[in-house]
């Protein structure tokens, strides 16, 4: 048998993704809502019934996603929101969830009116503390503990095998958000977690213009999976080819992507932390990050996300926000194209530092990024 292939190589290949019937190395863009029958009513594709839920396109894409986190099924939503709503629907009245408190804040809304409407208990936790973790899991017996590592935007870093330990003896599933991880990074799923998510808006597709959200599991026979993809298919959550297509394109080159961005953060994050004008610098690359050492035995790098505290208050952070040249003023994060956000403004009720300003650092020449934040730091 040959050897397992390598990240780089199966993102290069989009996972063997190519186009048999006119023998293109690329994959064609399939937009067939319907699939025909013969003669005798047989499906002329068994696979291929109804766009809802068979798409060649989408299927080539969670391919993909499958080989690179080692999953045994991964499935492709419209969104991240979209995938974290379908990871949380097949709940219970009655069941609890446990929560970390610092994670996306459009998560923490939507689980929190979730479980309101469904009548589940929601427990919020500082999910870095993994003995705080483990008592919590062990008192409230959650169904689900969402974890999400590293936290956007306060980059805390999660112990995922001592997650997945803590609320699996007790028989509930881990489920980790990645995103800022990347699969290039990270792979949860060795780890222990059941289902490892990702908003693929953000560094999986990388080029801040497809909206997607990825789920995959380690057991693809396990109840709660299996509802999730029942729900998928029934209420027609899902990813349309167009954008599928493009996410094929654009994870060939995501380890490229990662590697890159992450030798710019690295750099960055190293020479703001030095800089006078700076109070301090959140990233787990740093050796002074509380998450460091922890980061460094699960991830293969540290990524392109931090947050930075500059000297001053919000005003000062604006100012400096305002001044940036290279780095543009925009949400998101994980794109080829730098990026800054005031997360403060964003989320006024959040307790965030008035100074931190969140940055995803891009592709673009590690000089030019620098020489942007001198300036703009004055
Ligand atoms: C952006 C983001 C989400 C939500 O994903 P969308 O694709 O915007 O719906 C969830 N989690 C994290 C960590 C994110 O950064």
């Amino acid at each position: 048998m040959s050897k397992p292939r390598k990240p780089a190589t199966i993102a290069a290949h989009a996972a063997g993704a190519i186009d048999h019937a006119a023998a293109g190395v690329v994959p064609p863009v399939q937009t067939s809502t319907t699939f025909l029958r013969n003669e005798g009513y047989d499906l002329v594709r068994p696979d291929n019934i109804y766009l809802r839920d068979d798409s060649d396109t989408v299927r080539h894409a969670e391919e993909v996603i499958r080989q690179l986190e080692g999953a045994a099924e991964t499935l492709f939503f419209p969104s991240g929101m979209a995938a974290i709503a379908a990871a949380f629907r097949p709940l219970k009245a009655g069941e609890a969830v446990l929560v970390q408190s610092d994670i996306y804040y459009g998560a923490k809304k939507w689980i929190t009116g979730f479980c309101e409407r469904r009548d589940i208990a929601m427990h919020l936790i500082d999910a870095s503390d993994a003995e705080a973790l483990a008592a919590a899991c062990a008192k409230i017996k959650p169904a689900i503990l969402h974890v999400e590592t590293p936290s956007n935007p306060l980059l805390k870093t999660i112990d995922i095998a001592k997650a997945a330990e803590a609320v699996q003896a007790h028989g509930g599933l881990l489920i980790v958000d990645a995103t800022a991880a990347t699969p290039a990074l990270m792979q949860p799923l060795a780890l222990g977690a059941d289902i490892v998510m990702h908003s693929a808006t953000k560094a999986i597709n990388g080029h801040s213009d497809v909206l997607a959200g990825v789920l995959s599991a380690n057991n693809a026979e396990g109840p709660h999976w299996q509802a999730i993809k029942l729900d998928r298919h029934d209420a027609g959550a899902v990813l349309g080819p167009f954008e599928a297509w493009l996410l094929i394109r654009a994870m060939r080159t995501l380890p490229l992507r990662v590697k890159a961005m992450t030798e710019n953060a690295g750099v960055l994050a190293a020479h703001l932390n030095a800089h006078p004008a700076i109070d301090q610098v959140l990233y787990p690359g740093l050796p002074d990050h509380p998450g460091h050492a922890l980061a460094a035995k699960q991830m293969s790098g540290f990524g392109s996300l931090m947050s930075v505290l500059v000297k001053g208050d919000a005003s000062r952070a604006l100012e400096v926000i305002g001044k940036l040249r290279v780095f543009l003023r925009a949400t998101s994060l994980g794109g080829v194209e730098s990026l800054v956000e005031h997360r403060p403004t964003i989320e006024p009720q959040s307790g965030l530092p008035e100074n931190l300003i969140r940055v995803s650092v891009g592709i673009e020449d590690i000089d030019d990024l620098i020489a942007d934040w001198d300036q703009a730091l004055g």
